[in-house]
């Protein structure tokens, strides 16, 4: 295992080196902090993305999707206190003109040791842009700095054409956009990033309830996908450091190598969002129950989560180094759901008819997962890539193979070997995959 001070360097080189993540605009020198994924890193990422969906979508009855605009009306954050709020208190040095937050540096600059700073002024972290060909102030609009807006806004239309009743939640994924003064640490902070958002909506009372089963189950997301227990911990907010919508937070810190840092919040937003929405639309956002004859504005409870930040997590948390019959190797030891391939199909020899062998058997699993062929070097130097890049499964089609309709399957984890029939293979690879 790597030392902790050195595995982010570690990871970020594995990053770069087998295209997961690759510094953005590269060829001009890179691009203030952003980051484009991969061939590798786009298929983990979209892995992520779908482990998240399964289980706060697919595998419940209680809560649908959508997939809201990234640009919509500045009216929504006008009302959820964005325009106003979502601010950061910003500090010039007066010394070397270098800029920073004000409660990340306690009174020093960091560049340059000066403790001549300004006084703090409020910076907007939403991007700002106009739309349509004319830049004046009646056609501002803002890239969304988090997805929850689109669930509120879109509240009664999903309530009318889903029939669900509170308690029931909206789930969305999508990009979102805030101009961090201070992105860093790889893709842990950037300006872009991806987030995996669920609004819970529950009868008033039942917030505090609900927030209780949301944090358990979303520790039990991570720890399910590999994640070791020991890693994480969750963390309740001090009254002083909640948003102005909430009642109470909790965020899932993970042990970063520069310490704890927040992975997901929790948070029990109230009616806050639904109220501050029928207020400045004037419609009635509100749960009509035919049988009691109740009627009542819900409260919310919201699990928001980065998912390029989960990415990040859940390759530091599996990168691994150790040694195989007396051969240094690097793994990823990542969860077969999130690996970028499940299976390699690697031939013993580029010589026919092995090759072609090979492919029948690559067709046999690629319409149901995602595999790498790979023919070229050593079987040995191509476990290892395999190994480096977290596939679970290497099956090795060789001469025998032409003769016994079968091959082998090699394990990442303990790279132990085994023969398997041909006819079995698909149903023996998900055996062992788990999914
Ligand atoms: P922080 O305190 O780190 O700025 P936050 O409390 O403002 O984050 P939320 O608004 O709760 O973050 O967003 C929910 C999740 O979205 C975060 O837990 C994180 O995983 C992700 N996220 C937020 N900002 C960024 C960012 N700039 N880059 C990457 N992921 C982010």
């Amino acid at each position: 295992m790597a030392p902790t001070d050195d595995l982010m360097e570690r990871v970020v080189n594995l990053c770069k080196r087998r295209g997961f993540v690759f510094p953005s605009s590269e060829i001009y020198g890179g691009f203030r902090s952003t980051y484009d994924y991969g061939p590798l890193g786009s298929l983990m990422l979209r892995n992520v993305r779908d482990a998240w969906w399964r289980s706060m979508v697919q595998l419940r009855d209680d809560v649908v999707g959508i997939d809201a605009a990234i640009l919509s009306s500045p009216k929504i954050w006008e009302a959820s206190g964005h325009v106003a709020t979502f601010t950061d208190p910003l500090v010039d040095c007066r010394k070397c003109h270098e800029r920073w937050r004000e409660d990340q540096i306690e009174g020093v600059c960091p560049n340059c040791g000066s403790t001549d700073l300004t006084e703090a002024r409020a910076f907007n972290l939403m991007f700002k842009t106009y739309v349509g060909p004319v830049e004046a102030d009646s056609n501002v609009a803002y890239l969304r700095p988090e997805t929850a807006q689109g669930m509120f806004v879109n509240f009664l239309n999903v309530l009318q054409t889903s029939r669900k009743k509170p308690p029931f939640g909206i789930a969305q994924v999508g990009k979102s956009f805030r101009n961090e003064i201070t992105p860093g640490n790889f893709v842990f902070r950037t300006r872009e990033f991806e987030q995996m958002e669920m609004e819970y909506f529950v009868p008033p009372g039942d917030g505090p309830k609900w927030f209780e089963y949301w944090c358990e189950e979303r520790m039990n997301w991570y720890t399910g996908l590999g994640v070791p227990p020991e890693m994480l911990r969750l963390r309740h907010h001090e009254t002083d450091e909640l948003s102005h919508y909430s009642s109470g937070t909790a965020d899932i810190e993970y042990a970063f190598p520069w310490g704890w840092g927040e992975l997901e919040g929790i948070a029990q937003r109230t009616d806050f969002d639904l109220r501050q929405h029928a207020e400045h639309s004037g419609e009635k956002l509100e749960y009509f129950d035919q049988a009691t004859g109740e009627r009542y504005v819900p409260h919310v409870v919201e699990p928001a989560a980065g998912a390029t930040r989960a990415m990040m997590i859940f390759l530091l948390s599996s990168y691994q180094e150790d040694t195989v019959g007396g051969e240094a190797r690097t793994v990823l030891r990542l969860h077969p759901r999130l690996a970028p391939f499940k299976v390699a199909v690697l031939p013993l020899s580029k010589k026919e008819p092995l090759v072609e062998l090979s492919r029948s058997v690559l067709g046999r699993l690629q319409p149901y997962l995602q595999c790498d062929y790979d023919e070229t070097q050593s079987i040995g130097r191509r476990y290892r890539r395999q190994d480096e890049i977290g596939t679970p499964l290497a099956i090795t089609v060789d001469f025998d193979s032409l003769e016994d309709s079968a091959v082998t399957i090699r394990d990442r984890d303990t790279t132990e070997q085994s023969r398997v029939p041909i006819e079995d293979l698909t149903h023996e690879v998900f055996r062992r995959l788990g999914l």
